[in-house]
């Protein structure tokens, strides 16, 4: 029933972007309400009318509120909420905390992202750590069943992604977190494309640390992501960098850590940005995590099942619960040169490569993949267009 309440006409009309382009790269960046674009605007005014320093004095209860929208928004503690440039920069606080010791263990998924991996493979180098990755199931999703085989006294760290930049797979993020409880082993999840489009809740997934970035489902600016850091494991990590933020220089020769989860940011900050990231945060909320959600996968579903009833195009996500990302090859077509094809057309999409996730695209034999990523402000006639102009191309 909650889709056809949901109001996606007011949903539009807080798009600018929605009269320009037909935007399915959402998991790229989604395009920001005005509310959003209106309160970064409205602070950089601030800050060139009376000064940085003192916009940020004015503007001290915005910003703290952003660390309490964000805990709502995954059901954390403020305390537990960091805020930092990306969700990658925030990721490499967490991962990099960890005293690794020759010989631990690092189980991950086959579609962890890229940049979480070179921080493994850095990491091994370095420390001596081994990397072991944990087979995916029947549907193409992390085996539990081979996750709980492969834990032992050595295992450190579960750092798994939640749902890929790659494409439509959900991983069962809720059943890993029973595990590593079980096990009592530290689970860090990738939440980047899973956020703002799926309801998340450290607390039902019993995840350590999670990171999220504002740009992609959460619709908010770039250069903004986030980290929680559950409070009882706060006082075990150690930060890899300190500053006189995440510190205080209490003699010449002592220094005391922040005891809460701000002890992984950098002092310096964009206060427009991080404002209008909990701007998009409220916003969400406002139409609620499990509205947004329905209304995502309902259209994603239109979408793959229109994309697959055609000849020489092939669906290419994984998983048994698929969200709102859908990926595609056309036979004998670059998904590079469909995609420019589309952009000419003002059909925005991405294309997912090698780089970004290698396991997973070496083991299924793929180079590249189109990535056409849905949000709630998208519509049934959007998709239809799309498909008329994917239709266009295959018989080109
Ligand atoms: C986009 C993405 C990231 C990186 O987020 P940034 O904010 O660009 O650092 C990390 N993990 C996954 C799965 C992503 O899709």
């Amino acid at each position: 029933m909650r889709n056809t309440e949901f109001d996606v006409e007011r949903a539009r009309l807080d798009t600018p972007g929605c009269k320009n382009v037909l935007h399915f790269n959402n998991a790229g960046a989604s395009l920001m309400p005005r509310q959003v674009l209106a309160a970064v605007i409205e602070h950089l005014e601030l800050e060139a009318e009376i000064g940085g320093y003192e916009a940020a004095d004015q503007a001290r209860n915005a910003v703290d509120h952003v660390y309490d929208s964000i805990a709502r928004l995954i059901g954390a503690q403020t305390d537990e909420i960091a805020i930092a440039e990306s969700a990658t920069r925030a990721w490499d606080m967490a991962f990099y905390a960890i005293p690794f010791a020759p010989g631990d263990r690092i189980l991950t998924s086959v579609a962890e992202y890229g940049s979480n991996y070179i921080a493994f493979l850095h990491t091994a180098l370095r420390r001596g750590a081994i990397i072991e990755v944990i087979p995916n199931d029947e549907h193409g999703q992390t085996s539990i069943e081979a996750l709980r085989g492969l834990i032992d006294e050595r295992t450190r760290l579960i750092a798994v992604t939640h749902v890929p930049t790659n494409g439509g797979l959900v991983n069962p993020a809720e059943e890993i977190g029973e595990v590593a409880e079980d096990a009592g082993v530290l689970y860090l999840l990738d939440g980047c494309q899973s956020v703002g489009q799926m309801p998340v809740d450290v607390s039902r997934i019993k995840c350590d640390m999670l990171t999220g970035t504002g740009r992609k489902y959460i619709r908010g600016p770039r250069g903004t992501g986030f980290l929680y850091v559950r409070r009882a494991i706060l006082e075990t990590l150690d930060p890899p960098f300190l500053d006189n933020h995440a510190a205080t220089w209490a003699a010449r020769d002592c220094f005391h850590i922040r005891p809460d989860a701000r002890r992984f940011e950098s002092w310096e900050t964009n206060c427009a940005a991080k404002i209008g990231l909990g701007i998009a945060v409220e916003y969400a909320l406002s139409w609620g995590v499990e509205s947004i959600w329905s209304r995502v996968s309902m259209l994603a579903v239109l979408l793959r099942e229109q994309l697959a009833e055609m000849a020489d195009v092939t669906v290419r996500d994984l998983g048994s619960k698929k969200c709102g990302i859908v990926t595609f090859t056309i036979d004998a077509h670059e998904p590079s040169t469909t995609k420019e094809s589309l952009s000419e057309k003002g059909m925005n999409v991405s294309v997912s490569t090698m780089n970004s996730t290698r396991l997973d695209m070496e083991d299924r034999g793929l180079k590249s993949v189109v990535r056409a990523s849905i949000h709630y402000y998208n519509t049934k006639e959007e998709i239809n267009r799309f498909c008329n102009a994917i239709d266009v191309i295959v018989s080109s």
